[in-house]
């Protein structure tokens, strides 16, 4: 293959990470290069690469992950043999451990808090002093590709709830944050050490029952109405690839406490695109967070809690202040019960960031459909 023709957001500055499997063969890791994919396993040797996931080699640590990138790019520019993607099936390219996602655009909470809440005020009193968050279900992480079952549970109604499948199925576009190298129980990460532990970036989407989420969230927070699945990308772009897409954020007031990096809130130029049914319903940025990925790291062990690899943290959905930027149907309908998600409806988010080569990658896909539920 010719790597020089290749514009479509795959070439040799953005080398995402994934795991396939060959026809009749085991799971491997490989990096993608256009529409191919190069057997990184086979062609380095490196025994941390021949596993079905991602996760021994990202514990290896950042070192390694420079070698290895640089290695990469080395054999694809020897000509280094690949596999075209439609011979091959692609996986879940981590073992998730822990899932936390966070709430961390001013814009979504802000909309949110409008529609749930139209007599009290937007934001809750803790939401510019902390990125809220709650954890998640890891077991229920799948791969873009997986059918999306629509959720059964409770459903608010005025004289008690009933049981039966959501009607208000909802997406959120996010980004997801993939730890590599973990940390000590006891030990919080300090928000400088972001590169110290983040392997790398997934698109992610997370399903959303509107109906069921509404009636069981106060007071602890989401649990069935988000638990049934969320979906990433086969491909993890790792941090490397993004050192030209980093900026400076919006602006914090008041200024978060010091464990926060008040001085260090750089987020991600990175674009999305969410596509319904194949038409672009709405362009949320990236870069409108309010909330930085260093500070989401620092915040979710500032107590002490450990990181382990495998670890996926969620940015929380992506909204920027345009109607046209929102990143949930939730706010693209203002609560209209018809914006919600039918049965056979296909969601696909795309994102795109400028490249270190002068040009733009695309972060990989999450693609879901909504399927009936199951009797
Ligand atoms: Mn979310």
């Amino acid at each position: 293959m010719r790597v020089a023709q290749m514009t479509d957001g795959f070439g040799l500055d953005h080398l995402p990470y994934g795991v396939f499997s060959p026809v009749g063969g085991t799971r491997r890791v490989g990096v993608r290069i256009g529409d191919d994919v190069l057997d990184l396993a086979a062609a380095t040797g490196r025994p941390e690469l021949a596993t079905p996931s991602l996760n021994a080699f990202m514990a290896l640590g950042p070192d390694v992950w420079a070698e290895t990138r640089a290695e990469a790019r080395r054999l694809l520019e020897a000509g280094a043999a690949t596999v075209p993607l439609r011979d091959v099936e692609l996986h879940l390219p981590i073992e998730v451990a822990d899932y936390v996602d966070f709430y961390a655009s001013i814009h979504h909470a802000t909309n949110v808090g409008r529609i749930f809440r139209p007599d009290g005020a937007a934001l809750l009193p803790n939401w510019r002093h902390l990125p809220v968050g709650y954890h998640g279900r890891a077991g229920t992480v799948v791969p873009s590709g997986t059918p999306i079952v629509r959720p059964r549970g409770q459903r608010p109604a005025a004289d008690g709830p009933t049981y039966g499948a959501s009607r208000r199925l909802d997406i959120e576009a996010e980004l997801g944050f993939v730890v590599g190298v973990g940390s000590q129980l006891g030990t919080p990460v300090p928000y400088g050490a972001f590169a110290d532990h983040v392997f790398g970036v997934v698109g992610l989407n997370d399903w959303s029952a509107r109906d069921i989420q509404a009636w069981e969230y106060v007071p602890l927070g989401p649990f069935l109405g988000k638990s049934f699945a969320t979906s990433v990308s086969h491909w993890v772009t790792p941090v490397a690839a993004l050192a030209a897409a980093w900026v400076e954020l919006p602006g914090q007031d008041p200024e978060p406490l010091p464990y926060l990096g008040p001085d260090l809130t750089r987020g991600l130029d990175i674009d999305v695109e969410v596509v319904l049914n194949g038409e672009v319903v709405s362009r949320p940025p990236y870069r409108t967070m309010y909330w930085s990925p260093a500070q989401m790291l620092a915040h979710l062990t500032v107590n002490g809690a450990s990181l382990r690899t495998g670890d996926l943290y969620g940015s929380g959905t992506i909204s920027g202040p345009e109607p046209e930027q929102r990143g949930s149907l939730l706010e693209i309908g203002w609560g209209d019960e018809s914006a919600y998600l039918a049965d056979g409806d296909e969601v696909v988010l795309r994102y795109s960031a400028p490249g270190t080569g002068g040009g733009r990658i695309a972060l990989g896909e999450v693609r879901g459909r909504v399927q009936p539920p199951g009797s």
